[in-house]
Order: structure tokens, then sequence, then C-alpha cells
């Protein structure tokens, strides 16, 4: 299952650069993840300030 961000996401923009596939851009009033690009490894939820991505 792919990872999602939560309105939690602050817009910092730590896990963009952090994510291997590039599957996180910023949407509108938070960050995104592409559902269809992630491969849920996880390294955008370590790099988080406010635990925003989880698996779904
Ligand atoms: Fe990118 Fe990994 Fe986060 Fe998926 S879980 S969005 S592949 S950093
Ligand atoms: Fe949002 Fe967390 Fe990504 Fe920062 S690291 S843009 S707070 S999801």
């Amino acid at each position: 299952m792919a990872y999602q961000i939560s309105d939690e996401c602050i817009s910092c923009g730590a896990c963009e650069a952090e994510c291997p596939v590039s599957a996180i851009s910023e949407g509108d009033g938070k960050y995104v993840i592409d559902a269809d690009t992630c491969i849920s490894c996880g390294a955008c939820a370590g790099v988080c300030p406010v635990g925003a991505p989880s698996e779904q």
C-alpha cells in the first residue's frame, strides 16, 4: 500500500527531497504522494517533523 500525507503536514518540504522515486510534490495546503509511484519505503515518514506520512 502507498503512503499518504495527513492534514498535519506543515509543508516544510523535507520529505520531497528524501523520496527515492520522486513521488512527493507540493499540493494545496500540504504535500501529496502519488500513490502509483510510491514504493512504500517509509523514508518520508522517517524525516517528517510532525508524523504526517503514514501507510494506508
Ligand atoms: Fe516516497 Fe518512500 Fe514516502 Fe513512498 S514511502 S512517498 S516512496 S519516501
Ligand atoms: Fe509535510 Fe512532513 Fe513532508 Fe514536511 S516532511 S512536507 S510536514 S509531510
